[in-house]
């Protein structure tokens, strides 16, 4: 993704009290089970767009779901790109409530192209699909009222330079569709996980999100006691929720982009497992649940 306005200071967000114990809450997610997922991802090395390492990968989220009883589609599509024509493929995840409202959580899942150095994306984007795939086991028997799906898109980092034709090709190419057929008017929120495994997590307020979707992810945190893990900057990031955006689908980016001293890591050597925090994944994954049991008691979508 990338950042392209200057961070600006939010006024004090938090002046209400933590009312409510996280503990006593918290559903029976597993930091170190996410730290499992990410491991089996960096085990693989590189794996960017049309690699077979990108397939092996596949193989594990794919073969993880369906453990946990979901039917998998794969949004396969070709595409220009600066290296010639590539084929993706976008995986979704669903147990199948068709008369429910959806809720998509979604994270890209290859790793940007670095042809100079051995890039393994164990923040970026391993943390968030090991997230993931840690909230598909908790949440596959869950009693709801919404049905939720999980997105693993590919291609979202850039090949050469990010612009609106070499980026999010993946989430671009499902959101086109989602608009063609009539999914995306039954969608009533659309989560995006990115960067959420940094020790130092610092989640910043993405402004391009929707506005209501992002303050009840904020008010969320506060009500939670998880002001720490927030940052007190606010900035636009152009990622996978914008296409989403583009075709009325509520969306909101969870993205934390200051990895390491002034996002040094993003993109780096860097980005390695002993970077990435359990704990974090945790956190996030306990907030994610939460903001879905306040997605369940809305009885209509808001605008
Ligand atoms: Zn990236």
């Amino acid at each position: 993704m990338r950042e392209f306005l200057d961070l600006l200071a939010l006024l004090c967000l938090f002046s209400g009290g933590c009312s409510m114990s996280p503990k006593a809450a918290a559903p029976p997610l597993s930091g170190e089970r996410a730290m499992e997922h990410v491991r089996a991802q960096v085990a693989l090395g590189p794996h960017p767009p049309g690699s077979p390492a990108l397939e092996k990968c596949r193989e594990y989220i794919i073969g993880q779901l369906r453990g946990y009883g979901y039917e998998i589609r794969t949004d396969e599509f070709e595409t220009e790109t600066p290296y010639g024509r590539k084929v993706m493929k976008n995986l979704i995840a669903r147990k199948g409530a068709p008369d429910r409202p959806v809720v998509v959580l979604a994270s890209h899942y290859e790793t940007k192209l670095m042809e100079s150095i051995e890039f393994v994306g164990a923040n970026d984007p391993g943390s968030s699909v090991g997230l993931l795939l840690e909230l598909a086991r908790v949440l596959a028997d869950e009693k709801s009222s919404l049905d939720y799906w999980f997105v693993f898109l590919d291609g979202e980092e850039a090949f050469v330079d990010w612009s609106s034709f070499d980026s999010t090709y993946g989430s671009r190419h499902l959101a086109k569709r989602w608009q063609q057929d009539g999914t995306a008017a039954k969608i009533r929120a659309f989560i995006l996980l990115d960067m959420i495994g940094d020790k130092n997590l610092d989640i910043m307020k993405e402004t391009y999100s929707t506005r209501w979707l992002s303050d009840l992810v904020w008010e969320t945190a506060a009500r939670m006691g998880l002001q720490e893990i927030l940052s007190k900057y606010a900035g636009a990031v152009e990622d996978d929720h914008l296409p989403f955006l583009r075709v009325g689908i509520p969306s909101v980016d969870i993205i934390d982009l200051n990895y390491g001293p002034g996002n040094s890591f993003h993109h780096t050597t860097a980005d390695s497992i002993d970077k990435v925090s359990p704990d974090s994944m945790e956190k996030v994954g306990r907030l994610v649940l939460a903001v879905l049991k306040e997605l369940q008691t809305q009885s209509r979508p808001r605008k």
